[in-house]
């Protein structure tokens, strides 16, 4: 059966009243038939009938055994985070989300937890930060907003042979694209504010465990931390799983199409897209995505934050906004945006230059989408060029 075939058929139809769509069970408690004695819930923390389908459905989606939803994509890396202890190691990518970074590098750091960031496109990188107290490995792929790819299998035979857990945010290529499980993995977190709600309308998180064992500890840590998701927003990603091949396959198509004309302009730089051949990891992503994803980042040939500005201004199809993964395109602009927070100085880390822009594909007509990513362009060569170059000319009153 095919995955989206598979995963309608995995969302039960109701027993009770034969509803088609998963009920949402709106409630916090459950009626106990006698002391200690009721039908698998007693308590919406610790379990909810709507908020199980999900966890089920995900866990299915990314071939692992347990799911287990969250309040928000940092509420779910922070429960995985929290299977460690004081004195333990991370070894994590260089240019990893910056929620991320700032939970390592700050709230872990000061539990004990200690994190070395490595460029894990270099596996000689990784084997060489391993120490014994090393328990994790933390990989993003693709990466934003740059778009490596961190090739699994290889990392995967690494931490399997030292006996470290590894645990992919797989946020950007999503179920769809990519299963970190079967190659590998331990563990694998989504932000599913993104591409798996994909409508740019609840903040949601996902963790998924290979295996029974680390499955009970996470669900041990949600029910304990309590960063649950809630039933209606558990519903409403149940309603975007159900879409998300439809829609990721679309992001792709264009993403793709929007690559190949920014990469033909003469105004801009240099594109970043695993799905075009001279993507230094399009082979990789090749062999462990069936799509290359919906986002495309690029560089202005006029490398500053004044051209940026202007581009990112003048675009309307695209609109200028954080996040990703809605049906409605989104550009940023990482250096004063998604990024602007991590130190300047760090900012080459994640390839990020003043004049870069990042793009969410939605789900209007790539043609549209090129004409609007057109018509920026011009403004950039007319109004924008002269007032980069030139001094402001006072005007008169
Ligand atoms: C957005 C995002 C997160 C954080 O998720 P929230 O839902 O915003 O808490 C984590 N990882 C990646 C790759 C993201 O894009």
């Amino acid at each position: 059966m095919s995955f989206t075939t598979d995963l309608i058929h995995s969302i039960p139809v109701d027993e009770t009243t034969g509803a088609i769509s998963v009920p949402i069970y709106q409630t916090t408690t459950f009626v106990h038939s006698s002391p200690g004695v009721h039908q698998g819930y007693d308590y919406t923390r610790s379990g909810n009938p709507t908020r199980k389908v999900l966890e089920d459905l995900i866990a299915r989606a990314e071939s692992g055994t347990t799911g287990a939803a969250f309040a928000s994509g940092m509420a779910a890396i922070d429960a995985v985070l929290k299977l460690l202890k004081a004195g333990d190691h991370v070894i994590a990518g260089t240019d990893i989300y910056g929620g991320t970074y700032r939970l390592l590098t700050t709230i872990f750091k000061n539990f004990g937890v200690t994190t070395t960031f490595v460029d894990l496109e270099n596996e000689d990188e990784i084997a060489a930060a391993i120490t014994p107290a090393t328990r994790l490995v933390w990989v993003e792929t693709p990466t934003n907003p740059s778009l490596k790819i961190v090739n699994l299998r290889a990392v995967a035979a690494i931490t399997k042979a030292h006996g470290i857990l590894l645990c992919v945010d797989n946020t950007f290529a999503t179920p769809v694209a990519q299963r970190p499980i079967e190659l590998g993995a331990d563990l694998v977190v989504h932000s599913a504010t993104k591409y798996i709600g994909g409508h740019s309308d609840v903040i949601a998180g996902l963790v998924v465990a290979a295996t029974e064992e680390l499955g009970k500890e996470i669900l041990f840590v949600q029910n304990a931390s309590g960063a649950v998701l809630s039933p209606i927003e558990s519903w409403l990603l149940i309603r975007g799983l159900e879409t998300l091949e439809l829609r990721f396959k679309q992001h792709a198509h264009s993403a793709q199409h929007i690559a190949e004309f920014l990469q033909a302009q003469e105004w801009v730089k240099e594109v970043y897209y695993p799905g075009l051949a001279n993507h230094p990891g399009h082979a990789v992503a090749a062999a462990q995505q069936s799509y290359f994803g919906g986002i495309v980042s690029f560089r202005l040939c006029e490398d500053y934050f004044a051209a940026a500005k202007q581009f990112a201004t003048s675009t309307k199809l695209f609109k200028l906004a954080e996040s990703l993964g809605g049906v409605k395109s989104l550009i940023a602009h990482p250096a004063t945006m998604t990024h602007a927070s991590i130190p300047k100085e760090r900012h080459i880390d994640f390839g990020i230059t003043d004049g870069l822009l990042r793009l969410s594909v939605g789900l209007e007509a790539a043609a549209d989408l090129i004409a609007d990513l057109q018509q920026a362009a011009q403004t950039l060569t007319t109004a924008g060029r002269p007032a980069l170059h030139r001094k402001p000319v006072l005007q008169p009153n």
